[in-house]
């Protein structure tokens, strides 16, 4: 028997996956847990990523018409229950403000006092707080369309977390419209989920699938929901990225009125659309391996370390000053509109150095000795290759291609992340062989099987129940599109009827 590599990370992918996502974040120094339950300590080194997230998401929002905006964290009850179904799906998971202060209890310690006359809800989400401002707001079709973006946190008390992917506390957007009709209200569903895709493609390097919830998936109070699904290294998919439409359910609700140009009083329609801190966990569980993180360089949270490697005293100060100097051109070279983030890591702690940036996922590292400086060259280190597989490149032609590698690095995460998900899409038409794929076989990891299903579905909410409860398995979207030469239709996989159309099932967290 071959002897097993050596990884960083312990245990690999392969051996227990959700132990080793846990194993990852600790080791890449991206986030921790906090005292807090269910909840997470985002640090820096991960927060960079969030930053990253939001500055370039942002530039996608505004770029469409979008403006920012701030509203309260805080909603009466009143307000959350003016949507039948919004309350109803939120109402398990609502962190709920009874009282406004402390006072001495009877033992000792400090009790909650003055009850308020109304709870008041943690934001889970803010249709209905936003939608009582778009109220104010509206008066004739003048005034529309609106076009809000909040970056905030929300508040869904969670039973089972885990981080970045399920917290009681996450950090989001959430987008908010208004339109006049419902025609400009459908197209900018579609536009902001065409947004989420890009992002996600271009910028996390993780390929997706675009498509529509099914009714049982929906957003609680939505017309339509649209999404994207990516799917991870255990074969699971994660849902990345969510528009709605809402019809005029929400300006019902909320009374969201305008004059139209006919001077009649109609109500507008809306949409809401979210992505997460969630990303992150997705980004993590499809590029990363078993020496740690890896961080596609759009949105990594630095693209280079440089490492001075030295003997003594008279080697240090040279290579030192050898390193600050390309540091700075490297600093001022441009990547994609933003300057270009370099870390110095002088510690005198030997190799160690080294493994510790593969761990945290830099894209680049580079180490210059006495021996690289003489010969005015760089050795560089790629993440998405061998830790081994490092080259020597003369020092001018470093800084003049340092973008192009990192680039490169992230169509080669990109390419190699699609063909993991077309590797694990099959086409499945028969009941035996769905149940068979979805159930891990003997001496198989149970928590790797399986990936997308692309199968028949008659449209009936029992079909999807059933195979909800026997296998687990969930709609993950009705696609927009299909791979080349699937045939659109197919027998529902639960009960055979002919003529379903073919959606993607997957196991999902
Ligand atoms: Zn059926």
């Amino acid at each position: 028997m071959a002897k097993k590599p050596k990884t960083a990370i312990t245990p690999t992918r392969e051996e227990d996956y959700p132990e080793w996502y846990q194993q990852v974040v600790k080791a890449s120094d991206l986030a921790e847990r906090s005292p807090v339950r269910g909840c997470m300590v985002i640090k820096p080194w991960g927060y960079a990523v969030w930053e990253n997230i939001m500055r370039s998401m942002d530039r996608m929002f505004k770029a469409t018409g979008v403006k920012n905006a701030y509203f309260p964290l805080f909603i009466p009850l009143s307000f959350l229950e003016k949507e039948a179904q919004h309350v109803e799906g939120f109402a398990k998971e609502c962190a709920v403000v009874t009282h406004h202060r402390l006072e001495k209890g009877p033992e000792g310690g400090l009790v909650p006092a003055g009850p308020l006359s109304e709870p008041l809800v943690v934001r889970p989400t803010s249709e209905t707080i936003i939608g009582d401002s778009f109220s104010r707001w509206v008066s004739s079709y003048r005034d529309l369309p609106i076009l809000i973006n909040q970056w905030a946190n929300v508040v869904r008390w969670e039973m089972r977390t885990r981080i970045f992917l399920r917290t009681s506390e996450f950090l989001w957007q959430e987008g908010h419209t208004a339109h006049a009709t419902e025609a400009e209200a459908v197209v900018r569903t579609d536009m902001m989920l065409d947004v989420y895709a890009r992002f996600v493609e271009d910028y996390l390097a993780i390929p997706v699938i675009r498509g529509r919830k099914t009714p049982l998936e929906r957003f609680p109070g939505a017309v339509d929901t649209l999404c994207i699904e990516a799917l991870m290294q255990d074969c699971k998919a994660l849902q990345a990225g969510t528009s709605h439409f809402l019809g005029q359910n929400f300006a019902r609700a909320s009374n969201i009125r305008f004059q139209s140009a006919q001077e009649a009083e109609e109500f507008a329609w809306t949409t809401s659309w979210g992505s997460s801190t969630r990303m992150i966990g997705g980004m993590i569980m499809v590029h990363s391996d078993d020496d740690g993180l890896v961080l596609p360089p759009r949105i990594a949270s630095a693209h280079v370390v440089l490492m001075p490697i030295y003997r003594n005293e008279a080697d240090r100060q040279s290579v030192t000053a050898y390193v600050d100097q390309l540091a700075q051109d490297l600093r001022g070279t441009r990547y994609h509109g933003d300057n270009l983030v370099v870390e110095v890591d002088d510690r005198d702690i030997g190799g160690g150095k080294s493994w510790e940036w593969i761990r945290k996922g830099i894209p680049l590292r580079v180490e210059i000795g006495p021996r690289d400086m003489a010969d005015d060259a760089v050795f560089v280190g790629r993440r998405d290759r061998s830790p081994k597989a490092r080259e020597s490149i003369p020092r001018e032609q470093f800084i003049a291609t340092a973008c192009e590698i990192l680039d490169d690095i992230q169509q080669q995460l990109f390419a190699r992340a699609l063909a993991f998900q077309e590797a694990h899409t099959q086409v499945i038409d028969d009941r035996e062989a769905f149940y068979d794929y979805f159930t891990p076989k003997n001496g198989e990891r149970p928590e790797i099987h399986g990936g997308f299903a692309l199968s028949g579905w008659c449209g009936q909410n029992d079909c999807e129940n059933r195979i909800k409860e026997d296998l687990k398995v969930t709609i993950r979207c009705i696609p927009f599109a299909l791979p080349d030469g699937v045939a659109g239709q197919g027998p529902c996989i639960c009960c055979g009827a002919p003529g379903g159309g073919r959606v993607y099932f997957a196991k999902a967290y």
